[in-house]
């Protein structure tokens, strides 16, 4: 260290050595970088370091002063060796470290993206369900819980007629006019009937059955779940019949067949 200290005219050699030393360095780092990138003509091209140095060394004769410098343990520069494909490793390790974070960054934003889009849609659906659930709601309360068994014309009573007892009324309509369910319930026959030709029989929530009879053609099975309004079958002109028309019976809870013209009425419908 006491050399360099000295400011003698070796030190000045070996400054400008270490100087020539250096550029070298530089030029071979990045003749390093550029055979890591693919330029392996251009890197052979340079000049290696110990080229530029041998003619300082051989003019001044300092080659013994190198052999010190290089042994010293702290020169006024620091030089490191070169290993050109170590540099290039180290850039390529880099680059590989820079593009695994971006893509990395490119598939945590993607998935971010599409756990939004599958929360927005979820949203949407139960939007969409909300809404048909209500509209549901406001259908079935706007639907009448009751209704005219068909359309047509009042053509009997309920009571005695031509010495026997009348159990329900007529309307006549043309055959294949519609008979409905007067309210909501379960059919619990559907079928031939004595008398009746076809019958078909509904229970209704408060146990009361309503019965229609004649019909050409019955649209439902037994058992079937059946709403207020909802075609049952079509009117005919079978059994006991002197024309087409529905013949029309309530038997309320316990059997008792009473007047449909009453019965109805009470829930709002005049035949
Ligand atoms: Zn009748």
């Amino acid at each position: 260290m006491a050399r360099h200290r000295s400011k003698g005219p070796l030190v000045d050699v070996i400054t400008k050595v270490d100087l020539d030393r250096k550029k070298a360095v530089a030029v071979v780092v990045a003749a390093g970088a550029l055979a890591g990138a693919g330029f392996a003509q251009a890197a052979t091209a340079v000049t290696p370091v110990d080229r530029l140095i041998a003619p300082v060394a051989a003019t001044k004769n300092l080659a013994a002063a190198m052999t010190a410098e290089k042994q010293a343990p702290q020169g006024p520069q620091t030089i490191h060796d070169v290993n050109t494909g170590s540099e290039a490793r180290k850039l390529l390790q880099a680059e590989q470290i820079q593009a695994q974070f971006h893509v990395a960054e490119a598939l945590k934003s993607a998935e971010g993206a599409f756990a939004q889009r599958q929360e927005a849609a979820k949203a949407e659906a139960a939007r969409i369900a909300a809404d048909t659930a209500r509209i549901a709601a406001e259908e079935e309360a706007k639907r009448p819980k009751c209704v005219r068994p068909a359309q047509g014309s009042f053509t009997s009573g309920f009571g005695a007629r031509w010495g026997t007892s009348h159990n329900g009324v007529d309307i006549a309509n043309a055959i294949g006019t519609p008979i409905v369910a007067v309210m909501d319930g379960t059919v619990v026959e559907a079928g031939p009937a004595s008398g009746f030709g076809l019958w078909v029989r509904v229970r209704h929530d408060d146990g009361t059955i309503t019965v229609y009879g004649h019909m050409n053609t019955i649209d439902v099975p037994q058992g079937a779940k059946v709403k207020s309004g909802q075609q049952i079958a079509t009117i005919g002109n079978r059994g006991q019949s002197t024309g087409p028309h529905l013949h029309f019976e309530v038997w309320v809870a316990g059997g008792q067949k009473v007047n449909p013209v009453g019965w109805l009425a009470e829930r709002g419908v005049s035949l």
